[in-house]
């Protein structure tokens, strides 16, 4: 089956399942994330100048790869699985990218660990974690990394998600952003065994994966200055309050000071900090062209990025009101209550119903209940 994305055209092999077709090698509902891929680079390419070289260590069809080489980049595309590399191989032939893309047929980790690249992109399938630390041991500047491993990573697969993540993950109300701050936490421990600080400059969350930016400084410490960002998230099922702790020793909280209640979870060690740069982003805005095939989407997510504000949890009103037995109301009159009683608030990049505010549980219904009928 012949795919156009982005400009680029590629032939993958096509198989029937339930009368759609499809293939292993390409997944079309990660359009997005390469069209952010993609405005992210150039956006990058402002910011740090002699960026040069990208690596895509999952290749699979060569996708990537071929629209960063057809975007000026000078890649390697790299596989492990040898129909994969043969399939890349031919895409980058077919759109006339020899000269600028190179297909390697390896374990990426060997990979990482004997070349050194400006950008590399982790896209593999489930957790990225088995390949962070050769991704850290060397790359100069940016290190883009997907998660597709969604249940573990906000704790709906808990023993797995310790497993991975080193870290405790809790399914709470706020799952998505549980998962980008699990995932961001143990990023930046592994980047930190090489010396290395990370800065999250993107990230954004949807049902199906996490996608996070990760610029490099490479200093020691950049790197404590990471772990510091690091702390603790102590979270009441019953009543939502939810409270966070700086630092790598835990200091759980029995009861809720809020309700009372013992129903009270620890998680962490999470990522506290922030997880986008408002200006980065808007600028990744201003390079999405019409012509990318999910551009208003893209753009629209951007959006909501910058004005999200900073806070390491989100709030979905409708378990709230559910909670307090009132009906929920417009997203944007709530918000205008809440910022109307004193407080910031803001929209979620999370879904519909996600927001964001500085305001306890008891703040938040005091603000908004009149209007909730
Ligand atoms: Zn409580």
């Amino acid at each position: 089956m012949r795919v156009t994305e982005g400009g680029v055209e590629l032939e993958v092999p096509g198989e029937q399942t339930e009368g759609v077709e499809e293939s292993v090698f390409y997944n079309p509902r990660q359009e997005l994330n390469r069209d952010l891929t993609i405005a992210t680079l150039r956006a990058f390419r402002d910011r740090e100048l002699r960026a040069e070289s990208y690596l895509d260590a999952m290749t699979a069809s060569g996708i990537r790869g071929v629209r960063a080489a057809a975007d000026g980049w000078d890649v390697t595309c790299c596989d492990v699985d040898e129909e994969a590399v043969e399939l890349a191989s031919e895409n980058v032939a077919r759109n006339g990218l020899r000269e600028t893309a190179s297909v390697e047929h390896r374990n990426v980790n060997g990979l990482m660990h004997d070349e050194v690249f400006d950008v590399i992109d982790l896209d593999p399938y489930g957790t990225p974690m088995p390949f962070a630390d050769a991704a850290f041991a060397n790359c100069r500047d940016l290190v883009c990394v997907t998660a597709t491993d969604t249940a573990p990573l906000c704790g709906a697969h808990f023993n797995s998600g310790v497993r991975s993540y080193s870290a405790v993950p809790r399914n709470t109300d706020y799952h998505p952003e549980m998962g980008v701050r699990i995932l961001l936490s143990a990023l930046a421990r592994s980047a930190a065994r090489f010396d290395v600080g990370v800065e999250p400059i993107l990230t954004h969350a949807t049902s199906h994966y996490v996608r996070t930016y990760l610029e490099l400084d490479h200093r020691a410490t950049s790197a404590d200055a990471a772990i510091d960002e690091l702390g603790h998230l102590y979270h009441c099922e019953d009543c939502l309050y939810r409270e966070h702790d700086p630092g790598l020793i835990a200091d759980p909280i029995e009861t809720c000071p809020h309700c009372g209640g013992d129903r009270v979870l620890a998680a962490g060690p999470i990522w506290l900090g922030p997880v986008h740069d408002p200006a980065f982003v808007e600028r990744v805005r201003g390079e999405l062209p019409d012509a990318f095939g999910t551009a208003e989407k893209a753009r629209e997510l951007c959006e909501t990025l910058e004005t999200e504000l900073d806070t390491p949890t989100h709030y979905d009103q409708h378990k709230l009101c559910r909670n307090w037995g009132l009906p929920a109301n417009a997203m944007d009159e709530f918000l205008a209550d809440l910022r109307e009683a004193g407080h910031a608030a803001s929209r979620a990049h999370y879904g519909g119903t996600t927001f964001k505010t500085n305001a306890s549980v008891d703040e938040i219904r005091a603000a908004t209940e009149d209007n909730l009928d």
